[in-house]
């Protein structure tokens, strides 16, 4: 069976009543601990119903049992679970949706590994289902349902339930992202200097690290969660507290799959440690702590990825790269990434703005271009990371082009802040004049 075709029947069965992974899903909050005794995660993220809650509690600090409803459920899980309860049976798109449109996404998977991958597109072809589609597909090229004898329906699932933890309507962290990450991911794992070394093992964990490293973010950042107190913050006593939402969810989601289930239990504790070490490297706040042992590693040319802790810090640093690569793509791309992302960063603004908050760095419209914020991000976050990442993959052709790519959207971007400025500047000018010009004519009549 194709993965278009397992994709869509996975859909349609999702849709019907009898479907567990949707009911499964419904229970929420459930904290369950596996035997490698670690607490996976279930629970939602999204900031407004808890300002709700915070706003609506009685003085008794009791708070009702539609509120307790959707406060164990994330936003997501809360809208399709209001739906069904009110009868409203979702539409199973997929079935309307026109055989070409498989054929063409089937066709762009047939050149997943390229660089100019347009995801955007990709996700339009597959109805919102890149993630999945591109999951699916993955798995079987990397022979990897073969190789752990993983059951197809098990999978599906799992992948479903983490696109649908994505909030879609996050203009940035939503599912397309994680679908852009994955691409790339696989993009990195296939560069010749690590691919001769991968095991499965390491292929999968980088394939899920990726689809899954911002599962359910609620598209504001950590200092935004621990000023507002949210239960997040203090769950993980304000360290790295998105990541581990992250990673503690897709372990919730792994283990109500039951996909790896057949699997050496030693082996499951292992896949979600790792799942963990990776999904936990993307904090941005660990950068440094990341960059400096890669140029060591560097310069005293001691990597040896016969050696499965060095593959394993070399997977961290793929998927960091993956996460951070939109100024690497080509122009077109590149700059859809980067509006979406400061419209996620506006919106935090006008959040903070509208709670009498002060407003985080780089999340003030008035303030902060879209221009002047992606050449401080590829400065000081994307080009030092990548430079590593061009030493260690000794300037392959697909290097070349990402670091080509990144100097000319540099350039773009330092191209249209200058006009900006000139354009602000003539607008002064223009505005002095028409003040001059005014009080002349106040004066002249
Ligand atoms: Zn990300």
């Amino acid at each position: 069976m194709s993965c278009l075709m397992v994709e869509r029947c996975g859909t349609i069965s999702l849709d019907s009543p009898d479907q567990n992974a949707l009911c499964v899903r419904m229970q929420g909050d459930e904290r369950v601990r596996g035997q490698a005794g670690l607490l996976s995660e279930r629970r939602g993220s999204y900031p407004f119903i808890d300002f709700r809650l915070l706003n609506t509690t009685a003085p008794s600090g009791e708070i009702g049992t539609k509120k307790k409803v959707k406060r164990l459920l994330s936003f997501q899980r809360y809208f399709h679970a209001s739906r069904l309860l009110r009868g409203i049976v979702p539409q199973a798109s997929l079935h309307l949706l026109d055989e070409d449109y498989l054929g063409q996404a089937r066709h762009m998977l047939s050149k997943v590994g390229t660089w100019n991958f347009d995801i955007f597109l990709f996700d339009r072809l597959t109805n919102g289902n890149s993630l999945v589609t591109l999951l699916c597909h993955l798995f079987n090229l990397h022979g990897l349902i073969h190789h752990f004898q993983l059951d197809m329906v098990k999978l599906h699932r799992f992948l479903v339930m983490i696109q649908e933890d994505y909030h879609s309507q996050n203009p940035y962290h939503n599912a397309v992202h994680a679908a852009d990450v994955t691409q790339a991911m696989h993009c990195y794992l296939k560069e010749p200097k690590l691919a001769h070394y991968l095991t499965p093992l390491d292929i999968m964990l980088g394939l899920m690290a990726a689809a899954a490293h911002d599962v359910d973010h609620p598209g504001v950042n950590q200092p935004f969660l621990i000023k507002t107190k949210h239960h997040l913050a203090s769950l993980y006593q304000n360290v790295s507290v998105l990541e581990n939402h992250h990673w503690r969810s897709t372990i919730g989601m792994l283990r109500e799959s039951g996909l790896l289930a057949h699997l050496p239990v030693e082996m499951i504790q292992d896949v979600e440690q790792q799942l963990g070490s990776l999904i936990l490297a993307t904090d941005i706040n660990r950068q440094n702590e990341f960059l400096t042992r890669m140029k060591a590693h560097s310069d005293n040319r001691d990597l040896s990825l016969e050696d499965a802790n060095h593959r394993h810090f070399i997977l961290q640093i793929a998927l960091k790269c993956a996460d951070i690569c939109n100024p690497c793509r080509v122009w077109e791309m590149s700059k859809q990434w980067s509006e979406k992302v400061c419209e996620e960063f506006y919106r935090q603004g006008d959040l903070e703005h509208r709670l009498h908050l002060e407003i985080s760095p780089l999340c003030n419209q008035q303030k902060d271009s879209i221009p002047s914020i992606q050449i401080g991000f590829m400065s000081f976050i994307v080009e030092p990371l990548f430079v590593e990442w061009s030493r260690f993959t000794e300037n392959t052709p697909l290097t070349i082009t990402m670091m080509n790519n990144l100097r000319k959207n540099k350039g773009t971007w330092r191209g249209l802040l200058l006009k900006q400025h000139s354009n602000s500047e003539d607008n002064a000018a223009q505005t002095n004049e028409d003040k001059i010009r005014t009080s002349l004519e106040v004066d002249h009549s």
